[in-house]
């Protein structure tokens, strides 16, 4: 888009938000002119990881929440905020892993394993949460895994996730954990040949890799090389604390936006894989859901969950919360 343009996007949506008493909260994966704050002359109120994202939407105090991210994390603002009105550019903005699981499937588990407390990803939708004892985010999972004292969990959906969970965790604690078999389908493209292809071209890069990225991949490509296996906030605070010019990235694409707004000075490669429903939220669906607050077309964008369901997934998500 040319510069022109986002700039007018940016004054009407800045002016927008003013008349309408909302704020816009985005996800690190969003398009980079959705990844710069207004007071850096752009129109983000907030940017942040999943984790970051559910704090800040527990204590905005406008009226009105305009979420650029997915839709379980619009679910996630709603659930903390019932009396805001919360607003997603795209409904249909999804994730693969969200999808991979139902409650009736959290149902069935809790049959199969009495008494196992389930730990859901907060990549869930809100009836799968409804189900689980807790939710975690990558920064957390650690804690909240090592926070029970049953020698066994059920940690769903992220398979991947899980797999290098359960690495750290049963080394440490001897814990076993029953994995579900969803994946997200970004992560899951970083394989051993495109990484290994990358470790050989920079071979002074330190390796950055999200936990949802496959356990064979991290073995591969943590080997003889540092780096951080970890959420999207220790990827960020490890490139902080190092002195490396140069890092290999296996996450969302567009987190190279943020990384390189922050750290000018150093150099990020990643094989570039972008989540195509983060992609779905722009300027320009960002700007319709401002200007439909108040009128019949709010409906199009508005995330609306049954009473019996914000109440139920209030606890779990309340309680990954108590871990921040
Ligand atoms: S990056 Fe993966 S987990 Fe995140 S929204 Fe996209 S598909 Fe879902």
């Amino acid at each position: 888009m040319r510069n022109e343009l986002v700039q007018k996007y940016f004054a009407e949506i800045r002016q927008l938000k003013k008349d309408k008493g909302a704020v816009i909260l985005s996800h690190y994966y969003m398009p980079p002119e959705l990844q710069i704050l207004e007071k850096d002359g752009g129109v983000a109120n907030f940017i942040g990881d999943s984790l970051g994202l559910s704090v800040e939407a527990s204590r905005v105090e406008a009226a009105n929440i305009i979420f650029c991210g997915v839709s379980f994390m619009a679910e996630t603002a709603k659930i903390l905020n019932p009396q805001k009105h919360v607003l997603i550019p795209d409904k249909e903005a999804g994730c693969s892993l969200a999808s991979s699981i139902t409650s009736t499937d959290v149902q069935q588990l809790k049959l199969r394993y009495p008494g196992v407390p389930v730990i859901a990803y907060v990549n869930t939708f809100a009836e799968t949460k409804a189900e689980c004892d807790i939710c975690c985010t990558s920064r957390n999972a650690v804690a909240i895994a090592n926070s029970f004292e049953t020698d066994t969990i059920i940690f769903v959906p992220d398979v991947f996730m899980g797999q290098n969970l359960q690495a750290k965790i049963e080394s440490e604690t001897g814990k076993k954990i029953i994995l579900w078999h969803g994946y997200c389908e970004v992560h899951e493209q970083f394989s051993n040949i495109s990484l290994s292809t990358m470790k050989q071209m920079y071979p002074d890069a330190e390796m950055l890799l999200h936990w949802e990225v496959p356990r064979e991949t991290v073995d591969e490509s943590m080997q003889s090389r540092k780096g951080v296996l970890g959420s999207t906030n220790d990827i960020l605070k490890y490139v902080g604390n190092s002195t490396s010019k140069r890092f290999i990235l296996a996450s969302e694409c567009d987190l190279g936006a943020s990384l390189r707004g922050m750290y000018p000075d150093r150099e990020f490669i990643t094989p570039c894989i972008k989540c195509p429903y983060m992609k779905k939220i722009n300027l320009a669906n960002t700007m319709a859901a401002l200007q439909s607050i108040g009128s019949d077309a709010e409906a199009l964008y508005e995330i609306l969950l049954p009473p019996e369901i914000l109440a139920k997934a209030y606890l779990p998500i309340k309680r990954m919360l108590d871990f921040v």
